[in-house]
């Protein structure tokens, strides 16, 4: 018998919906690169229904509770009196989502006496201390794939809305006013535009792809070159170097893990290469850029726009300075956790857990760290060392809230 300890969001405020907008969502194959989607024996949810937040509970409960093993289902998961620094304490597995992540840093890690597994129910395990899971022979999986189209649409969504100065036009319409000008004011095409991603990899590449038909200029910069037909199909642009890049795009999106190579990669330094009006959007992780710098860039006009969705700490502070900057489009952490991206990252969780229960081996391309050391994808897409913390920051926003 294992305890499984599972971290989820909050449910909606108005309660778990009873009806949804759709009945159904669209059957995929297989993922762009021919990899395989999920493939668990049983599933015991439906598709497209909420099942990141607590009451979801990735669908699991059924599953693991017929195995003869212990499920909890909590959000409470920062502090040293939260309910999952406690039951960590014994726990064998823990699930958590990037979205709301249970930061597993060394000390939390030194405390899990029991620990061997700890999922990811989504891709990026940053949250973990993955120098500490490998000192420790904690296996680390990440179900990769499962929403990386769904952030290409989302880095889509707001390089157009920045450009095209939509959020601000939106709410003049809310507050009842007709006002054009200062629409438009700050308002421009995309066309023509030099656009860059820093990473090509699942959804750097994905977006560079759904760019393309928008007649901009692609640039990308990349530890490994892409095939040469790839640049050609897209009309690519290698640099080698970040810096050659920024310094000529009108555009940077940014889709590179965290790791100790890219933490605060984005400060003044290199905001002030940029050119002057560029748009930074970035969906890979908050600490990839340094938030005082970019509040600074958008204030002095350094930057015309950021946007993204992910912070640091998560949740962030109230007084957060990206809530008030200028010119931003941020959201909460949602670009990957649709209710299609949910329910592929739910089917993935349960397939690793099946592996892992029957003594099987996990599929390659979802392993992070395993007999301690950096494995499968994680070989691939990290670099040993820590870059967590985290927890103690998320628990201070929740005393100052009063949560
Ligand atoms: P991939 O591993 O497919 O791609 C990441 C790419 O970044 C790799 O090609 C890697 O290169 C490259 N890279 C790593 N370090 C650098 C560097 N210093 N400079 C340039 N390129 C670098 O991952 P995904 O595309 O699937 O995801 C990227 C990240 O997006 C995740 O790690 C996660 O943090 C974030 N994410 C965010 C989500 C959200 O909801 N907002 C959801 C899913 C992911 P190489 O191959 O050579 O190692």
């Amino acid at each position: 018998m294992s305890k499984v300890v599972c971290v989820l969001y909050d449910d909606p405020v108005d309660g778990y919906p009873k009806s949804y907008a759709r009945d159904s969502l669209p059957k995929l194959e297989r993922y762009p690169d021919g990899q395989t989607l999920p493939a668990p024996q049983a599933i015991d949810f439906k598709p497209g229904t909420l099942l990141g937040s607590v009451s979801g509970e990735l669908g699991l409960r059924k599953f693991l509770e017929s195995k003869g093993h212990k499920f909890l289902v909590t959000s409470d998961k920062d502090g040293p009196n939260s309910f999952f620094e406690h039951e960590l304490a014994d726990a064998d597995v823990v699930i958590s989502q990037p979205f709301w992540p249970a930061y597993l840093t060394a000390e939390r890690l030194a405390r899990a006496k029991n620990l061997k597994l700890a999922i990811t129910a989504g891709i990026g395990s940053d949250h973990v201390d993955l120098q500490a899971a490998m000192d420790k022979g904690i296996t680390v999986a990440e179900v990769t794939y499962c929403n990386s189209i769904s952030v290409s649409e989302h880095i889509v969504m707001m390089i157009l809305s920045l450009v095209r100065n939509y959020i601000p036009s939106y709410q003049w319409v809310v507050e009842g006013g007709w006002n054009i000008a200062d629409c438009v004011a700050r308002s421009y095409d995309l066309e023509g535009m030099n656009v860059g991603t820093v990473g090509a990899g699942r959804i750097g590449l994905a977006a560079l792809r759904r760019l393309k038909p928008f007649d901009v200029k692609l640039h990308y910069t990349e530890r490994h070159r892409l095939p040469d037909a790839v640049e050609k199909e897209l009309g690519l642009t290698y640099h080698d170097h970040v810096e050659s890049m920024v310094k000529l795009c009108d555009v940077i999106t940014i889709n590179t893990p965290l790791h100790p190579e890219t933490e605060h990669m984005f400060g003044d330094a290199l905001i002030a290469k940029m050119k002057r009006g560029a748009y930074l959007i970035n969906t890979a992780r908050g600490k990839i850029c340094d938030e005082n710098a970019v509040a600074r860039a958008l204030k002095s006009g350094q930057l015309a726009g950021y946007a993204g969705d992910v912070w640091f700490p998560q949740p962030p502070a109230k007084d957060h300075p990206w809530r008030t900057m200028p010119h931003h489009g941020m959201t909460p952490h949602v670009s990957g956790t649709s209710l299609p991206a949910q329910a592929r990252y739910a089917a993935g969780v349960r397939e690793i857990l099946e592996c892992w229960f029957a003594r099987k081996p996990i599929r390659p391309e979802y392993l992070i760290v395993e007999n301690g050391k950096l494995a499968g994808m994680g070989a691939h897409s990290y670099s040993a060392g820590n870059v967590t913390e985290g927890s103690e920051a998320a628990a201070r926003y929740r005393r100052a809230a009063g949560r």
